[in-house]
């Protein structure tokens, strides 16, 4: 028992999907040193917007990082994969023990709404729950430049709590934090009902042949109440609990009744 007090400290496992030199997983990790002890698992370069995609076709390579935190150097790897490749390669292969808690991020903009489908951030945190460990995505809500400190202070009074209560089984949480000095609290709410409005710019290439480039823009589709748009447009930290069940389970009953049987099965 002479390491009594290291084996109490949580192993925390940190990924993103800006990638493993973007300021914003640095600035999770630190606080994350403060709480526990931090191995970094990152994607070498951005994968924003890969969603839950994995790879399967080539191979993934892991590469030792040079990772400072605030108690001295962290154990670190760069890996040439998708979010999702991150979490399931370091649960599986990297990490010498199951890890107590896994953090996405500081994702540098706003994963609200429907965009958690195609967030990388949100993906590797999804892809924890599923392999059965606790994990929390946190986004700092602005595509401008912006420090990560206090984004960070509130990462960590997060992850504080959820170490102490742990997440029911199969919900991991989303974390949306206003770029704001003057954040009004925190509120628990639900992924507001949108979609966006495509736009594809043509070009033509040095060949003449058409190429299209994705445009488009967000429109919020909800004035309900209690939305992660809502909370964070007002200066609230935005905590949704999500799963990755997808299931329509209020509409199972409505689709039992359906006559799906061939003619005459009566
Ligand atoms: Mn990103």
């Amino acid at each position: 028992m002479a390491n009594g007090s290291d084996e109490k400290r949580p192993l925390i496992l940190v990924t993103n999907d800006d990638g493993i030199d973007a300021p914003g997983i640095a600035a999770l990790a630190s606080v994350m040193d403060e709480v526990g002890e931090v191995v970094v698992v990152a994607p070498i370069d951005e994968q924003s917007a890969v969603g839950h995609a994995i790879t399967v076709h080539q191979p993934v390579r892991v590469r030792p990082w040079n990772f400072d935190v605030p108690s001295g150097t962290a154990e670190a790897y760069a890996v040439t994969g998708t979010p999702a490749d991150c979490v399931k390669l370091a649960l599986s292969t990297i990490l010498k023990r199951e890890p107590d808690l896994v953090v996405s991020g500081i994702n540098h903009g706003e994963n609200i709404a429907v965009n958690v489908l195609y967030s990388g951030t949100v993906s590797a945190a999804t892809e924890a729950s599923i392999l059965g460990i606790d994990a929390i995505a946190f986004s700092l809500c602005t595509n401008e430049a912006y420090p990560f400190d206090m984004s960070a202070r509130y990462a960590k009074t997060i992850v504080e709590q959820v170490l102490k209560v742990g997440l029911p089984r199969c919900i991991l949480l989303n974390v949306n934090i206003p770029a704001l000095a003057d954040i009004r609290g925190v509120a628990v709410t639900r992924l507001a009902h949108s979609r966006w409005e495509e736009g594809f710019v043509e070009r033509r290439d040095p060949r003449d042949r058409a190429y299209y480039w994705l445009t488009g823009h967000f429109v919020n589709l909800d004035d309900g109440d209690s939305t992660d748009v809502e909370a964070v447009r007002t200066g609230l930290v935005s905590i949704t609990p999500l799963q990755h069940d997808l299931t329509a389970h209020s509409w199972l009953e409505e689709f039992r009744d359906w006559k799906w049987e061939a003619n005459g099965s009566e």
